[in-house]
């Protein structure tokens, strides 16, 4: 058990932003692990590149401006207190992370930058270049590495939580060997669902595992069907990450081609390429049936070089490693799965169904997006809501007794080599039935044949590893989401 005690106050599954900042929330004297299941830095968060949405521009910008933008955006299926709280909070961690935590964003003289993006009426945007992600999840990292209360540790992976009087007991996988601690309290901060597709934006721990774990122990999970597809991802020929090219691209006066080269969003909707992601992924879709053709474009060059490596330098360096120069050349573009609205479904503490588990960031479902997320949202999102999870720990530790006091049950003694295919059937499934828009049949279908491999999956007594745990994740995030799309329709 490298590096770990066997009891802690807190569990924290996950060290993306919304992790790492609800670790960084907790009182000095709580102690905190902190797992993530890979390198620390692989999550959604290090890849986030336009930046986080919030209204520190007074004098141009209103909090009544980024609600409304958000409503729209979300179809006014948004929770409005939840929203409400997002907006009006938001400003204040954005600010906190700036000051005291040494997070860098652009700056113009002595203000801070804005940047603008698809639906967002105001230049709210801040951001650094076009890698705040990696600039948030970095800081806050070594933030939270100089805590004395806080433990982190890499390539360790939550495999289930059996909860028990005074809070639960967590079996872990740390290199391939099962472990058990116990918490009082434990936040699921896991992230998003991209891999259940073939093609996706998130990085490789994007498995749906909080959830399906979530879950299993009893926890609502809402709207997981509310998967938002972003409609300029690299082209690439090859692979399963497709790198993203940032809205602010098009917030900058990028153009959104076919493959005539034409503008063509104007044919269906009067607010052209910086419509909200899910009317312009449908748009492209339309588009493509139409002419036929899969091939679509941005065009940037005509802001010159210097102007497009000195806002996008990321996005320029790794177009050029796909042997496209965007100062020159067209930037290949087509929809895939980039970002999950539902999840675990939380209060406005991120308190979930489960006594003492919460839930925040991409993983959870505080319906502040609604029916689709307005760009650079789920920051802010991952921020105020990981740090609410932390306010009812805090309040509740100093009023409750806690600690486990049973043993742990015992660790599942499979010893079955997983069966090949499981995941890219799953994958498959998903690409038919739900990409931008549903089919039902192939859901009808999908559904039976996942209900299938996930019933195998939790008797057919397989070894504990970590393909294992992601195979039934998966198969648990198909088969709700395919309940949930024959269910709405
Ligand atoms: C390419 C890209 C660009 C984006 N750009 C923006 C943007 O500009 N602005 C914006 O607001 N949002 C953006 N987003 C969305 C945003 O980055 C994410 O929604 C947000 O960062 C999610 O943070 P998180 O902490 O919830 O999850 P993540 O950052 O994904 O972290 C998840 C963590 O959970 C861990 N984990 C998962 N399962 C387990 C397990 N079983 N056991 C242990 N650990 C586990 C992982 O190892 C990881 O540490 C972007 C997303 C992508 C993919």
């Amino acid at each position: 058990m490298i590096g770990m005690k066997k009891e802690y106050d807190v569990l924290i599954v996950g060290s993306g932003v919304a992790g790492v900042y609800a670790a960084l929330n907790l009182e000095p004297d709580v102690s905190v692990l902190v797992v993530s299941k890979r390198e620390l830095t692989l999550c959604n968060s290090f890849l986030a590149q336009g930046g986080v949405a919030a209204v520190i521009d007074k004098e141009n910008d209103h909090y009544r401006l980024h609600i409304a933008d958000t409503l729209i955006a979300g179809g006014y299926k948004n929770d409005l207190h939840s929203l409400q709280i997002l907006v009006n909070e938001g400003p204040e961690d954005v600010l906190r992370i700036m000051k005291h935590m040494d997070v860098d964003f652009d700056r113009e003289g002595d203000r801070v930058k804005m940047t603008l993006e698809g639906g967002h009426s105001r230049r709210r945007i801040l951001h650094h270049k076009d890698s705040t992600g990696r600039e948030m999840t970095e800081k806050l990292i070594a933030e939270a590495k100089k805590r004395d209360n806080i433990t982190m540790v890499e390539n360790t992976q939550l495999c289930s939580l059996t909860p028990c009087d005074g809070g639960f007991w967590a079996l872990l996988l740390q290199d391939d060997e099962p472990i058990q601690i116990a918490c009082s309290y434990c936040v699921l901060c896991t992230g998003g669902i991209g891999r259940v597709y073939p093609y996706t934006t998130n990085s490789a721990i994007a498995t749906g595992d909080g959830i399906a774990i979530a879950h299993e122990i009893g926890a609502k999970v809402k709207n997981l069907h509310l998967v938002q597809f972003h409609p300029t991802a690299f082209a690439a020929e090859q692979g399963r990450e497709r790198f993203l090219i940032s809205e602010a691209v098009r917030g900058e006066g990028a153009k959104l081609l076919n493959a005539a080269e034409e503008e063509f969003m104007h044919r269906y909707d009067e607010r052209g390429a910086l419509a909200p992601r899910d009317v312009v992924s449908r748009c492209i879709i339309q588009e493509s049936k139409r002419q036929g053709s899969e091939t679509f474009y941005l065009d940037i060059r005509h802001k010159g070089e210097e102007f497009i490596k000195d806002h996008f330098p990321m996005i320029y360096a790794r177009c050029l490693e796909e042997g496209v120069d965007i100062t020159k050349d067209l930037i290949p573009v087509f929809p895939c799965t980039h970002y999950l609205m539902g999840g675990i479904d939380v209060g406005i503490f991120s308190n979930t169904a489960v006594d003492r588990l919460y839930a925040a960031g991409e993983c959870a479902h505080t319906g502040v997006h609604g029916a689709n997320r307005l760009a650079s949202n789920s920051l802010l999102e991952a921020l105020v809501f990981s740090r609410r999870a932390t306010y009812d720990i805090s309040r509740r530790m100093r009023h409750e007794q806690s600690g486990v006091t049973v043993p742990p049950p015992a660790i599942p003694t499979g010893d079955k080599p997983l069966p090949k295919g499981y995941r890219t059937t799953i994958r498959n499934i998903m690409q038919k039935a739900w990409f931008v828009e549903p089919d039902l049949d192939a859901a009808r279908e999908g559904l039976r044949v996942a209900n299938d491999i996930l019933h195998d999956l939790c008797v057919g007594g397989y070894k504990l590893t970590s393909d294992y745990i992601e195979a039934k994740s998966l198969a648990t995030v198909c088969v709700i989401i395919l309940k949930e799309l024959l269910e709405e329709a």
